[in-house]
Parts: structure tokens; sequence; C-alpha cells
């Protein structure tokens, strides 16, 4: 949660900007705007940003400014007069927007906040995408309490990670929400001893043939009381609960298994399973791995481990090592959602990878906006140079699909082709297209 956090000192190429405050006194800022009369709503936004540090380790010039730096840039042409803003810490941005004529407004500012940082620029000569997010709280709806007024633009915020528009105005259900994953670590756990676990398999399809030389697994949950649980909160509550390793084996073991079925019934595929970020610290990943393989008897070949790049750029060398280890054991490497940290061009090169997957955010745009068919078409060629074979994801209808095919991308897997199916509906989906 924010209120409490002592404020970081955010390091800074440039001088602030004149809607800029510090931690503390934009709190104090709040406190004076909800201590006004109400006539009027005033707005506390939280934006996150994925991955914007990591950038600029990546970019590591600091001649060249900084991924905030061009940020607060952006910020300044665009706030307000009387709208101010803090870095809470480098991933965070606190705003107080004051003197709304309704609830409305604070929506239509985010919106506005968003498509401004969503447009690319080049750090260290490669271009760099941010993906922005924002949670709303506003007042006097919810109540004068300035560090429940930031609470609850924590939590919108958390929301907003996930849904399509980035954004997410508070309501009070969305407390319920939060209680309603309290206690799930607890289910988990039980859930994976007890084999109540699913996990589905969706299909990659080779563009030029049209059929389907791979499949990624993805984990399913319905925990107790039918709440089906969405995969990537699933793996946060494994992070949180220490499970993530366990978690990881049951998925990779099962996956394992069921290839194992899938390859003896003259079912030649290639099996993707993810790598959740803290995975890659364990040393003892590459016996796991190569224990898996051996247990199941699935060909090293035929299995592809995705990492995202976060989890590259973490420690770099440490990274490096890791993934030559597990090269060493025959299996082939993907990097995640490529593209979300888009200077990696600059370092690809250097990591025993041989599969890019474009991350679903440009795919899904490829046929309208010109920035992102760009953007995927220079990724491609790049995978090209490089020897690396493109899976686009997200792949959703026949004229996304037809124009990746004409940039040259190798696979793609997608609402298209089919979902994620459960290991014996997949055979049927396979033999029923070939
Ligand atoms: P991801 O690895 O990027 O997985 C792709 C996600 O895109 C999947 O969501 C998939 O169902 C969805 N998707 C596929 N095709 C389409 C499409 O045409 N349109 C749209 N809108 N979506 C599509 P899912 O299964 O909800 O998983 C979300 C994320 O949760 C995954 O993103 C991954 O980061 C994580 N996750 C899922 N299963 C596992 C797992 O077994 N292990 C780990 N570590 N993470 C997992
Ligand atoms: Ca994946
Ligand atoms: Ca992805």
């Amino acid at each position: 949660m924010i209120g409490p956090s002592p404020p970081l000192p955010h390091q800074s190429n440039t001088t602030a900007t004149r809607h800029q405050l510090t931690h503390n006194q934009l709190v104090n800022f709040l406190r004076d705007e909800i201590g006004k009369a109400e006539t009027s709503t005033t707005a506390v936004l939280i934006m996150k940003l994925k991955r914007a540090k990591r950038l600029d380790t990546i970019i590591g010039d600091t001649s060249t400014p900084s991924t905030i730096d061009y940020i607060d840039q952006r910020l300044d042409s665009l706030l307000r007069e009387p709208d101010r803003y803090a870095h809470f810490f480098d991933e965070q941005i606190c705003f107080v927007l004051p003197g709304l004529a309704n609830n409305a407004q604070s929506i239509l500012a985010a919106i506005k906040i968003l498509s401004e940082l969503h447009k690319p620029f080049i750090a260290a000569d490669y271009p760099v995408l941010l993906r922005p997010y924002i949670g709303i709280a506003n007042f006097p709806e919810l109540g004068r309490d300035a560090g429940q007024l930031l609470m609850y633009a924590d939590i919108a915020s958390d929301i907003a990670a996930t849904n399509e528009q980035g954004y997410h105005v508070y309501q009070p259900e969305d407390l319920i929400d939060i209680d309603t994953y309290s206690g799930l670590d607890i289910e988990l756990g039980k859930a994976i001893k007890a084999n109540e676990l699913h996990v589905h398999y969706q299909p990659q399809v080779n563009i030029q043939t049209g059929s389907c030389v791979s499949i990624e697994a993805l984990v399913r949950w319905t925990a107790p009381g039918q709440r089906v649980i969405d995969p990537s909160t699933l793996i946060s509550i494994a992070e949180n609960a220490g499970l993530i390793n366990t978690l990881t084996l049951w998925i990779l073991n099962t996956a394992l298994r069921h290839t194992a079925t899938f390859l003896k019934a003259g079912i030649d595929i290639g099996i993707s399973v993810n790598l959740p970020p803290k995975m890659l610290e364990d040393k003892e990943l590459p016996q796991i791995v190569q224990q898996a393989l051996d247990i199941w008897g699935v060909p090293a070949s035929n299995l592809t481990l995705e990492i995202t790049e976060s989890l590259i750029i973490g420690d770099y060398e440490s990274s490096l090592a890791m993934l030559s280890r597990l090269r060493e054991l025959g299996i082939r490497l993907s990097i995640d959602d490529f593209g979300t940290g888009y200077s990696s061009l600059a370092y690809i090169k250097h990591f025993p990878v041989q599969e890019l997957k474009i991350d679903i955010l440009f795919v899904r745009n490829i046929h309208k906006s010109h920035r992102d068919k760009h953007l995927v078409h220079t990724i491609i060629d790049l995978a090209k140079n490089f020897d690396l074979t493109t899976v686009a994801e997200g792949v959703e209808d026949q004229e996304t699909s037809d124009l990746l095919r004409d940039l040259g991308c190798d696979l793609v897997q997608g609402f298209l082709y089919s979902h994620a199916l459960s290991d014996t509906d997949f055979i049927n989906w396979y033999r029923q297209r070939t």
C-alpha cells in the first residue's frame, strides 16, 4: 500500500517540472484540497509503469534522459495549472487533480495521460514503449481521508493492470474483491497437493502451412466456491505464498505427462511452458527440468521454456549463466511478451534464445496502427537476423493473421485458431484439423 511508505528521492537528470512535488508535499496538498468546501471533485490517480526502471537498466546510458525524465517532460505539457504529481517509487506516480466538474473528468484525465505516454520515444537509439495503467479514486465520493483515498487509488491501479482500457475507478466492491483473494494461498497449497489444478493447451500454428506444431501450457484453477482464478493472479498468489517452485514443478510435470501422451498418440508437437520470473534464481532448475524430461520420456528438443524479459534483465550475468545451463540440456528458450521492453533489441543477441513471442499488445492493433505494424515488422526482421523463430500471440482475426504472414512471422497463436484446451479436447481439435 502506498499511504505509509517513506518517500524515495527520485534521481533525475533534469530539474523538477512545475507540477511536480515531493511525496510529502503531495500528501499535504491532497489534505489541503479535501479540507476545502466540497463544491468540486478532486481526483487521486495512481499510475504504475511496467518495466520503466528496467528499461533504464538496459539502456544504461546516463547521458540520455531517463524514462522518468521523459515522462516528466510529457506530463508537464499535459497537466492543467492546478494539477500536481509526485514520484512515489521509480515506477509509480501519484497525481492530485483538484477542481474537476465531475467524476467523469477524472477518467478523461486518465485517458489523456495514458494516450500521451503510449506514444513511443527514442532512448539511446532504440524505440521505447511504456505500458502505464492508472487507478482513480474520487473525492468527495469516497470520503475525506487522504490516506484512504491513496489506498483506494492503489487498489484501483492493481485492477487497472489487468483490464483492457488501462484505468479503473475505485468502487467500494473492489475492497470485497481484494478480500476474496485473501486465504486463497492456503487453498492453493492444498489444491496443488490434491491435484485440483489443470493445465490447458493453446495451439501454435505454422502460419505458412496452417499445421499445429506446438502448444503452450496455461494453468487453470477453479478455487473452492466455483471461483475461477485468473492465471496471472494465481501466479502472484503462488509467488507471495512461497509456492511458486512447487506450482511450476507441478505445471512442468503435468505438461510433460500430457505431451508424452500426445507423442504416443502420433501427435508430434513441441510444448512451451511458462517460467515465472523467480524460478531462474533457483540453482537446481536445470536438474529439475532434466528429471522431469527423464520421467516422462519427452525429448529435450520438444520443450521450450518461456521467460519474460524482466527476468533476464534483473541480473544480467547470473541470468545468462542460468540460460546457458538450461540451453545445454537441449531445450529451447523463448522470450515471452517481447516488445514490451523494446530496447531489449540491443542485448538479445547475447542470450542463448531460439524464439521471440511478440506481445499481444502490439499484435492486437497491427492492422489499425501503423506504428504497431512497423514495430512488429522490426521485431520479425530482427529475429530473422539472429535466426530466431517468431510467435505472434493474441491473433483473433484472419486479417491480422494474413498481415503477420506478409510480415514474415513464423508461428501464430490466438483465439482465431483455438482457446487453450484440455488435453483430451486438444487431441480432438488436432485430429479434426488433420
Ligand atoms: P502469457 O504467457 O502471455 O499467455 C498468453 C495469454 O493470452 C493467455 O492468457 C491466453 O489465454 C491469452 N490469449 C491467447 N490467445 C488470445 C487471443 O487471441 N486473445 C486474447 N485476448 N487473449 C489470448 P491466460 O491463460 O489468462 O494467462 C495469462 C498469463 O498468466 C500468461 O500470459 C502468463 O503470464 C500467466 N500464466 C498462465 N499460465 C501460466 C503457467 O502455467 N505458468 C506461469 N508461470 N504463468 C502462467
Ligand atoms: Ca507465455
Ligand atoms: Ca504474452
